[in-house]
């Protein structure tokens, strides 16, 4: 699991080709969490990640549309930071390893 995604981002958004879409409507009859309709029966799509509990729902909002207009499209996770550091100026990449620190003993009982 990826550490970066909030907890239960399924990393997947719905897209549409609103060029494309005849207002039917059925994708949000299938998805009224994420899918609602305009006055004039356009969907309007819920901003964000797909939840991980919707994924189901929306594959099958997406496969309903009689004329293909949405699709799921996987969000790319966040890179990680390549920037070097201000300070040192090394590079964040290859990982450095943690540094360790010696271990303080335990003072042995006479
Ligand atoms: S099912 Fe397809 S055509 Fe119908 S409103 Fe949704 S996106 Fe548009």
């Amino acid at each position: 699991m990826n550490a970066r995604r909030p907890f239960m981002d399924s990393g997947f958004r719905i897209e549409i080709d609103r060029t494309v879409c005849d207002a039917y409507g059925t994708c949000a009859e299938l998805l009224p969490e994420l899918i609602t309709l305009d006055e004039w029966g356009y969907p309007i799509i819920a901003a964000g990640n797909i939840p991980e509990p919707l994924l189901n729902h929306a594959r099958q909002a997406v496969e309903s549309c009689p004329i293909v207009a949405l699709r799921l499209a996987k969000v790319p996770t966040p890179q990680a930071e390549t920037r070097p550091d201000r300070q040192t100026g090394v590079p964040p990449w290859p990982p450095r390893p943690p540094q360790q620190t010696p271990r303080k003993s335990m003072p042995r009982k006479r």
